[in-house]
């Protein structure tokens, strides 16, 4: 396997940025191009063929995917605080907390500032919060890869989490590092959609409310509304916006798989082997699985520890938490874009050029789905919480 560097090959390219961090010239920038999507790009006068930057791309020769599952819990946060700041059941924070205990940590994470969405470590476990809560949109990596291996170097310990990719990209370029200090942490991934639109949308915001966005909450969880996933939208004059899913045109595009990433699209993760020592995601089907998971709704974490130091570390970390252990094959067809496939839209091309072209309610207005009624009697009348209500009937009647 070849990636963009060697190839041109836009779907073997996930914007680690390793290549970029590991050239000894500055000769290698991330640009971002017309579709919106981010790329190396070589300055050949400055470049000195060293090949540095191909050594350590993760498509270069075989991705390291090292681990099958070992253990899988459901389960959320007892600290309500860190669950209303968390998209799911804020086992994020738990693991964080776990691992630091005794030790001197940094963290690496994925942090937000108006629209830009960006990795960036702290070094107080106080601190972590700054990374909770899901962005979906590309995570600048910047000088991360470097950073921890400065730190680990420095025999600190690390907790690195991004998504799958980014780890990968993070295990490739670390090398011969001694990685035993190290903790990875993944989400299950659904994409990385384009930034142009949420460009777009910007600029239809300042047409529409005279206001650019201040800040983009894409998982606004509180008010025990995970189910809902809606998006907070909060605008320079203070205006809130708040939608729910159903409604969302950011949403409805995305989630018809039209405008993520071309790696999303051949996505190189899709599979039970992991590279990271944890991977976490939404505890999507509980309501059916395992309903007394779903407590007052303000979300459940999926934890699936892949190696032994995962596992460690989870001990400790439940502690912090309320679940116990689920069946990993009950609950992997409840994730079908993160671990069984991921589909692409037969007119993604068509998209991707409307992209370029449209402004926002002219690409709403061609692409997006509005709900069905059946869709909104499932979310809103015979959804998650009523099914949960049933089972506390039943089980209250049977005992
Ligand atoms: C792009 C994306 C797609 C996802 N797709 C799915 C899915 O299909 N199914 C599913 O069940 N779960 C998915 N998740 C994971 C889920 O939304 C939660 O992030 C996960 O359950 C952890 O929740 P938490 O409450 O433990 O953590 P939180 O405290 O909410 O922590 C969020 C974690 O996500 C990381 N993160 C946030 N945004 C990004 C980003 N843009 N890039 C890299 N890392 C980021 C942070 O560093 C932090 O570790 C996705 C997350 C992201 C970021």
């Amino acid at each position: 396997m070849h990636g963009y560097l060697s190839n041109g090959s836009k779907s073997e390219c996930v914007a680690c940025g390793g290549c970029a961090q590991n050239c000894p010239c500055s000769a290698i920038s991330m640009t971002i191009d017309e579709y919106g999507f981010v790329y190396p790009r070589v300055d050949k006068d400055k470049c000195i063929s060293c090949n540095k930057c191909i050594n350590v791309c993760m498509f270069e020769g075989q991705i390291q995917k090292q681990y099958e599952p070992l253990f899988s819990y459901g389960g959320y946060c007892i600290d309500k605080g860190i669950r209303e700041k968390s998209t799911s059941g804020g086992a994020f924070s738990a693991i964080c907390k776990a691992y630091a205990m005794k030790r001197d940590c940094v963290f690496f994470g994925s942090t937000s500032d108006r629209l830009k969405i960006y990795h960036t470590y702290v070094e107080n476990i106080n601190n972590i919060n700054i990374f909770n809560s899901s962005k979906y949109g590309q995570s600048e990596i910047g000088e991360s890869y470097k950073q921890v291996k400065v730190f680990l170097d420095k025999k600190k310990y690390v907790v690195f989490s991004g998504t799958p990719c980014q780890i990968a990209g993070l295990i490739k370029f670390l090398g011969k590092t001694d990685t035993s200090r190290l903790l990875t942490v993944e989400v299950l991934c659904t994409g990385i959609p384009s930034a142009l639109f949420m460009k777009k949308y910007e600029e239809w915001c300042n047409i529409k409310y005279g206001s650019s966005i201040k800040s983009f909450n894409y998982r606004f969880t509180n008010k025990n509304k995970w189910d809902d996933q809606p998006t907070l939208v909060e605008l320079e004059t203070g205006k809130r916006i708040i939608t729910a899913r159903w409604f969302s045109n950011f949403y409805s595009i995305f989630l018809q798989r039209l405008m993520s990433r071309p790696s999303c699209n051949k996505c190189q993760f899709v599979t039970k082997k992991r590279t990271a020592d944890i991977t976490l995601s939404d505890l999507w089907g509980l309501d059916k699985e395992y309903p007394d998971l779903y407590d007052d709704g303000s979300g459940s974490s999926w934890i699936i520890c892949n190696s032994e130091k995962g596992i460690e570390t989870f001990e400790k970390a439940r502690n912090y938490m309320i679940g116990h252990e689920v069946e990993y094959d009950r609950m992997r067809k409840y994730q079908r874009p993160g671990l069984i496939e991921k589909t692409v839209h037969p007119s993604y091309d068509i998209f991707m050029e409307d992209l370029k072209n449209m402004n926002y309610p002219e690409l709403c207005k061609k692409w997006a789905k509005k709900p069905t009624l059946k869709l909104l009697f499932q979310k809103y009348v015979y959804n998650n919480r009523m099914r949960v209500r049933i089972w506390k009937l039943k089980q209250y009647i049977k005992h």
